[in-house]
C-alpha cells in the first residue's frame, strides 16, 4: 500500500480546483493555481541554487505565505524538508542540521545572527535567506509529476521532552492517511476553511497545510496566535475549523466574554493535553464545539479524537481512534490490558511513521508486530475511550505502587498560590522512590511546604503526596513549553545530599 503512487499533491490540486482559494495571509489571498505558479517559480530558484531531488533541506521559517510557497516548492522537487523549530537555540539547530545531514538551510533575514553561528559550525552546508532565494534567476524546474506514498515528505524532530530529539520520518502516505482519517472523523464540507495559528514547523500546523492541499480547502494563516485577530478572522473569513492548544482556547473563551462564535464555526480541534473541566464547561456554555485529541509527531498529528457530545460525560478522555487507526493498551508482561487497567499506549495505522531518521535501533525498540509503542501510559474504559495518564519514562514506583507525576502536578496547580509545578522522584531507603515537587509561586503570593502538604493530603492518597517541596523561579521547559522532568531528575541526583 505504501508503494502506491499519486499525482504530485499541489500540481493535482491546481489542476482540479485552480480558481478556489488556497491561502489567506494578512492582506494577501492566493488561489491554488496562483500558489502553484509561485511554488514553481521558487522551485526553479531552488534548482538554480543547486538544490536536488532527495536531498534534505532545513527550513527555519516563520508562519508566512512565503513559507507555504517554499514548502510546496520543495515537494514539487522531491526534496525532503527538515522542519526546524524557530524557538531553538543555535546549538540545538546545529545539532538537528548535522543529525539530518541537511545540504541546505533556508531561513529568514531576521535570523541573521543564528545564520552566522550555524555557518561557522557546519561548513558543508549552504545557508540562504528566503529574501536572497527570491532574487535568484530561476531555471525551468524539473518537477516530480508523481509521488510515492512511501517517499519522505518531511522530517520533524520530536520536542525532546523525554530525551534528545529524534528526527521523525513523515512520508507522503503518513500525511495522506492522517488527512483522510481526520476528514472521515470531522467530515469535510465545501465551505470549510481552517485557521492555522499554530506553527507550521510543528505537526499541528503542517498537518493543516497537507489537509488543505488534499481536500482543496483554504487556510487562514496567522504569523502567531493573536486572540483579537483570531475572532475577527473567524467572522470575516468564515473560518469553520481551528487547531488550538489549551492556553489558546482559554484566551479565546475569555476574550469572547458574553459573545458567541458565529454559527458557521463547527470545530475547535484541541491538542497537546487534556482540557481542564472549567474550560470545557465554558465552551459548552458558549456552544464552542471542542474536539479533544491525542497524537504525536510520530503519528503525523491526531490519532485519537473525542467528539464534543462526549466532552463532559467522558471528561479527561482523548476519545477513540480515527477510522484508519488502531489502538491497544499493553501491560508490562506484554499482554493486552482489560478495560480500566493501565498500560503503555500502542498505536497502528498508515499515519504512523516508518521510523526515525538514521536510527533503526530506536525503531526496533518502539515497534513490535506492526504496533508503535508511544511511551505514554493510559487506559481504555468499557466503551473503548482512551484516557492518557502520563509518560512511561516519568513513572515513579514507591513501595510497589505506581505514581504518575501528572496527577500530582494537576493537584498542585489547583492551589491558588502555585503558578507552575513539576514532580519527579527522589531515592528513598524505605520506599525505593518518593515523589518530590518543584514549585513556582504565583507573583506576589506566598506558600510553604507546610501548607502544600495538607493540601495534597486532602486530594491524594498518602503515598502520592510529595515528601519534599523545592521552590524555584522557573521550571525547565523545552521550546514546545513542555516540562522537562528529566532535568528535574538530573538536578535531584546532583543535589541528593542537600535535599534529604
Ligand atoms: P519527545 O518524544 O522528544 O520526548 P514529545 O513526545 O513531547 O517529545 P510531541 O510529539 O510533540 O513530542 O508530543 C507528543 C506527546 O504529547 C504524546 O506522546 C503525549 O505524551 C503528549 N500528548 C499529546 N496529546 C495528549 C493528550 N491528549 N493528553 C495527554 N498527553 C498528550
Ligand atoms: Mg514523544
Amino acid at each position: 500500500m505504501q508503494n502506491e503512487t499519486m499525482p504530485n499533491f499541489l500540481k493535482n490540486r491546481a489542476f482540479l480546483t485552480p480558481e478556489r482559494k488556497a491561502v489567506y495571509f494578512q492582506e494577501q489571498t492566493l488561489t491554488w493555481i496562483e500558489l502553484y505558479h509561485r511554488s514553481l517559480e521558487v522551485g526553479g530558484q531552488l534548482q538554480a541554487l543547486g538544490v536536488q531531488k532527495d536531498q534534505y533541506v532545513g527550513v527555519l521559517l516563520k508562519n508566512h505565505l512565503d513559507t507555504v510557497v517554499i514548502l510546496f516548492a520543495l515537494q514539487l522537487l522531491g526534496v525532503k524538508a527538515v522542519m526546524l523549530n524557530n524557538r531553538l537555540t543555535s546549538a540545538e539547530l546545529v545539532w538537528q542540521l548535522n543529525d539530518s545531514k541537511a545540504s541546505f538551510l533556508i531561513l529568514e533575514d531576521s535570523f541573521a545572527e543564528i545564520d552566522l553561528k550555524i555557518n561557522q559550525q557546519i561548513a558543508s552546508m549552504k545557508t540562504i535567506t528566503k529574501e536572497r532565494l527570491f532574487r535568484i534567476e530561476p531555471v525551468v524546474p524539473d518537477i516530480e509529476e508523481e509521488i510515492s506514498l512511501s517517499d519522505i515528505c518531511t522530517i520533524m524532530y520530536t520536542s525532546g521532552t523525554t530525551g534528545n530529539p529524534k528526527g521523525v520520518i513523515q512520508t507522503f502516505g503518513n500525511h495522506w492517511w492522517s488527512s483522510v482519517g481526520s476528514a472521515l472523523n470531522l467530515g469535510f464540507m465545501e465551505s470549510d476553511c481552517w485557521l492555522c495559528a499554530v506553527p507550521l514547523f510543528h505537526i499541528s500546523g503542517f498537518s493543516i497545510l497537507m489537509r488543505s492541499v488534499i481536500y482543496g480547502m483554504p487556510i487562514v494563516l496567522h504569523e502567531n496566535f493573536n486572540v483579537e485577530r483570531t475572532i475577527e478572522d473567524i467572522h470575516e473569513k468564515k473560518v469553520t475549523i481551528m487547531s488550538v492548544v489549551g492556553t489558546m482556547l482559554t484566551r479565546i473563551v475569555e476574550q469572547l466574554e458574553a459573545r458567541r462564535l458565529p454559527d458557521h464555526f463547527r470545530c475547535m480541534l484541541l491538542g497537546g493535553g487534556p482540557a481542564p473541566l472549567p474550560l470545557l464547561q465554558a465552551c459548552v456554555a458558549k456552544e464552542i464545539p471542542v474536539f479533544q485529541t491525542y497524537g504525536m509527531t510520530e503519528s503525523s498529528s491526531q490519532i485519537v479524537t473525542l467528539s464534543p457530545e462526549y466532552s463532559l460525560t467522558k471528561l479527561g478522555s482523548a476519545g477513540k481512534p480515527l477510522f484508519p487507526a488502531q489502538l491497544k493498551i499493553v501491560k508490562d508482561n506484554g499482554s493486552s490490558a482489560e478495560a480500566g487497567e493501565a498500560g503503555e499506549i500502542a498505536v497502528k495505522g498508515a499515519n504512523v511513521t516508518p521510523g526515525y531518521l538514521y536510527r533503526p535501533e530506536v525503531m526496533k525498540e518502539k515497534y513490535s508486530d506492526g504496533w508503535f509503542y508511544t511511551g505514554d501510559i493510559g487506559y481504555l474504559d468499557e466503551e473503548g475511550f482512551l484516557y492518557v495518564i502520563d509518560r512511561r519514562s516519568d513513572l515513579i514506583i514507591s513501595g510497589g505502587e505506581n505514581i504518575y507525576p501528572a496527577e500530582i502536578e494537576a493537584v498542585l496547580l489547583a492551589h491558588p498560590a502555585v503558578a507552575d509545578a513539576g514532580v519527579t522522584s527522589i531515592d528513598d531507603v524505605k520506599w525505593g522512590q518518593v515523589p518530590m515537587a518543584f514549585i513556582v509561586k504565583r507573583q506576589g503570593m506566598d506558600v510553604t511546604a507546610d501548607e502544600l502538604q495538607p493540601f495534597c493530603l486532602d486530594r491524594l492518597a498518602k503515598y502520592k503526596v510529595p515528601k519534599t517541596f523545592y521552590f524555584l523561579e522557573k521550571l525547565p521547559r523545552n521550546a514546545a513549553k513542555k516540562l522537562l522532568r528529566r532535568k528535574l531528575r538530573e538536578w535531584v541526583s546532583k543535589n541528593e545530599d542537600s535535599i534529604s
